[in-house]
């Protein structure tokens, strides 16, 4: 018997109809989606973004984001800090956008919106997307037209959903409580924000601690590892499910 998915009243999956977008300076709505943005950063946008600006991680936490209580009640939530006086983004320059070949998920997948269902519990996640309607938005009179797997194309979202993917099964872990004894502001709180959010923080302590040398690492996963951060961000990730006991192998190839 096939099961057939359930969404909340009023969101269609987008499955494979097309539609239609545009997004460029001569649009009379340009960068106003820019302001007043409520955004999460995920952890590899904050690689991608503190990379462009060529910043190390622990200055890109301080000057562009804030810490806020999401849905996730046991682990922060990361959010972009707004320019104070204007509600820019601060990435935002006269021209458009500063970063954009850089821009976070969800810069590139605005004007979808992207649900992932993991109840199948085997490989990569069911992933639906749904079109926003913001009245403030021109981009959907425009004239070229997209279906999903174009958009996606077009805006280079298969890194960043991949790498998404991965911190939405460790989110999961995070909201099981595992900190138990020690609260939710405890070292294993601190240690796990570090390895999600704080990569150079992390590169040090790996450094320090000779943490690689503990695993049995093929040696082009340990250059890869060396030498691009959204590497050690996998690493991390499965480090972190084999400290909380949720796996028993770590990075195989
Ligand atoms: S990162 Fe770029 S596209 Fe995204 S809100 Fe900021 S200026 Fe706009
Ligand atoms: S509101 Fe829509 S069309 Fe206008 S700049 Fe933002 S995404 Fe582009």
């Amino acid at each position: 018997m096939t099961e057939t998915k359930q969404f909340p009243k009023g969101m269609v999956p987008l499955g494979d109809s097309v539609f239609n977008f545009g997004c460029h300076p001569g649009v009379q709505c340009y960068t106003l989606c820019c302001r007043n943005v409520d955004m999460i950063l995920y952890p590899y946008d904050i690689i991608r973004l503190k990379s462009s600006l060529g910043l190390n991680s622990e200055e890109f936490l301080r000057r562009h984001t804030t810490l806020e209580k999401g849905d996730n009640i046991y682990f922060p939530t990361v959010k972009l800090r707004l320019d104070e006086e204007s509600k820019a983004c601060p990435f935002l320059a006269p021209h458009g956008c500063s970063v954009y070949s850089d821009r976070p998920t969800a810069c590139r997948t605005y004007p979808l919106e992207r649900a992932i269902d993991r109840s199948r519990n085997k490989g990569a996640p069911d992933e639906f997307y749904f079109m926003t309607n913001h009245s403030y938005c021109f981009g959907h009179a425009e004239k070229t037209i997209y279906n999903v797997k174009n958009w996606l194309r077009n805006q280079q979202l298969f890194e960043h959903n991949t790498m998404n993917d991965l911190w939405a099964e460790i989110d999961t872990i995070f909201a099981g409580n595992p900190w138990k004894g020690e609260g939710v502001a405890g070292e294993k709180q601190q240690l796990a924000f570090l390895v999600c959010y704080n990569i150079d923080g992390f590169r040090r302590v790996i450094d320090q601690h000779k943490l690689l040398s503990q695993f049995q690492l093929a040696k082009e996963v340990r250059r890869r590892i060396a030498l691009d951060d959204g590497e050690l961000l996998k690493f991390g990730f499965e480090w972190l499910k084999l400290f909380f006991n949720k796996s028993t192998s770590i990075i195989k190839k």
